[in-house]
């Protein structure tokens, strides 16, 4: 039987970066379904946000505030900005490489309702990359891989550790303590710009062991992306473009977002994401990005992942516009926790990053505000963990197991079906009518001989949902559209 200190489901930056904050001493495992690289992380491009300086810490958080509606619990947020200059400090004097100008001064660019720019970035816009790649250089723990955790071992109130497949063989494996760093729900979106082991899996189980989750109506989508592509993971186009001047333009090449909002190309993600969604949906237009403003050395030096990505698929930017639509991103919402990611009720459990809900984002996420709440809160769940270290006298067995019934026979079906529910019905603009037909649905899949996963899948739909019904009144992200009989 094997038995941990520490065990971190996820090998994204929260989860990499509790690992690289705790000393060898302990014995830790970090656990990530797939290749490690494969992770919402990995993917990110525009960058993270740091306040300048002291004097920048007040608007970062305002800015956070008015972009997530006030829903943002501000005591959070005043966290996520006082530590943001400790924490680039850190991962810049160990090594990391944020770009800079030719006398080593950080470059800093700008983002939809930034009111200055503050995110730093590197090799262009491939932030995340750089950083994933830096974090597994620094993580000196055990780390496996193909490892994928079916279920939570909770008793009394107590986080025992995990049931997971390794290599595909279902084991058992013990711990004083958990942490969930398993990253959001992207899977659960038809079209979406997650990574494919971004699945709602560990939300699952929370519902399913009646551990809450908060905010779940708040799923944010990304206005600019390609989703004309056979993959499941749809191509982003950064936030950092329209920061740097890049359009949003009709057919005709007309710029139409003011007629949304005075900020046009630069409001905040929810109504950039919902003035392009009506204006397609209204005018049976195409909708597109477009460059050409921009000097082509400089775009290539500047956006080189997004140059090479897309001429991979035959495009030639900057010259060439995009066709672009909105898809879903990132879960504002998530598990609930306190500012240390303890998990309310149960002792040894807590959760950093994207599947945590922190109260950082309230209604809608300011750009580039994740990969540094990813870190921020993994430190403090780290120092929690070692100035409350608790050790499991005695393990209790756990012998329910469903670790050969991960999958059935038409789960991919089912999948699909799923997937095309809530983006039809809890995506962008919703209904009353459309909630209860995708609540419906739901309930209808999880009566189906389903597997495992799924049904997990299934109970995070259900948050959602649940969570999108209650909330009568659109708020940031979750737009509710009155229908005539309300009207
Ligand atoms: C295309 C894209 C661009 C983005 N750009 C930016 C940006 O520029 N700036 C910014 O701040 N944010 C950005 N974001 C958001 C940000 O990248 C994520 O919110 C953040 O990386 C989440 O980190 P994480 O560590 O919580 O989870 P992830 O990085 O998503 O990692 C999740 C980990 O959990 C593992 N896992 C999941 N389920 C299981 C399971 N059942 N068992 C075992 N392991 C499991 C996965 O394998 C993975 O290792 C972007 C997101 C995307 C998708």
């Amino acid at each position: 039987m094997s038995k941990y200190d520490v065990i971190i489901i996820g090998a994204g930056i929260a989860g990499l970066y509790a690992a690289m904050n705790l000393p060898k001493s302990k014995k830790v495992l970090v656990l990530c379904k797939d290749i490690p690289w494969e992770c919402n992380t990995f993917y990110a491009q525009g960058g993270i946000v740091t306040a300048l300086d002291e004097a920048d810490i007040a608007l970062h958080v305002n800015d956070t505030i008015e972009a997530g509606a006030h829903h943002n619990l501000k005591k959070i947020v005043q966290i996520l900005s006082e530590t943001s200059l400790k924490t680039t400090a850190d991962i810049i004097s160990k090594g990391m490489q944020f770009d800079t100008d030719a006398k080593g001064n950080l470059l800093y660019t700008k983002e939809a309702a930034h009111s200055v720019a503050r995110i730093v970035h590197a090799g262009g816009d491939a932030t995340g990359r750089y950083l994933h790649h830096f974090m597994m250089t620094q993580n000196h723990h055990l780390l496996e891989q193909n490892a994928l955790v079916y279920d939570l071992l909770i008793q009394d109130g107590r986080c025992y550790g995990v049931k997971a497949t390794i290599n595909y063989q279902p084991t058992t494996i013990y711990a004083d303590t958990v942490i969930i760093a398993s990253g959001g729900v992207g899977s659960l979106y038809e079209y979406n710009t997650n990574s494919r082991t971004v699945s709602a899996d560990i939300q699952g189980i929370c519902v399913e062991k009646g551990i809450a989750l908060k905010d779940m109506e708040f799923m944010q989508f990304h206005p600019t992306v390609f989703i004309k592509t056979p993959y499941a993971r749809k191509l982003l186009l950064t936030e950092a473009l329209r920061g740097e001047g890049a359009y949003v333009v009709n057919e005709a090449g007309e710029r139409f977002l003011f007629e949304y909002d005075e900020r046009g190309e630069l409001a905040s993600r929810d109504i950039v994401s919902r003035g392009i969604f009506d204006y397609k949906r209204r005018t049976k237009q195409e909708v597109y990005l477009d460059f050409s403003m921009f000097k082509p050395k400089w775009f290539h030096e500047r956006f080189p992942n997004i140059t090479r990505t897309f001429a991979s698929v035959g495009y030639n930017f900057p010259k060439d516009r995009v066709p672009i639509s909105p898809a879903f991103h990132y879960a504002n919402g998530g598990i609930a926790c306190n500012s240390h990611g303890v998990v309310p009720g149960i002792t040894g459990l807590y959760v950093i990053g994207e599947a945590a809900r922190t109260g950082v984002h309230g209604a809608n996420r300011l750009a580039s505000n994740s990969l540094l709440e990813g870190m921020v809160f993994a430190k403090r769940a780290v120092d929690h963990i070692l100035s409350h270290e608790t050790h499991i006298a005695a393990m209790p067995k756990f012998d329910k197991d469903y670790g050969n019934i991960l999958h059935k026979e038409n789960d991919k079906e089912y999948k699909h079906k799923l997937r095309q529910i809530m983006w039809d019905e809890v995506g962008i603009i919703r209904t009353t009518k459309g909630l209860h037909h995708a609540r419906n649905c739901v309930y209808d899949l999880k009566n189906r001989e389903i597997g495992r996963l799924l049904q997990l899948r299934l109970n995070t739909a259900s948050a959602i949902v649940d969570a999108a019904l209650s909330r009568k009144e659109s708020l940031g992200t979750h737009y509710i559209e009155q229908e005539e009989q309300d009207i």
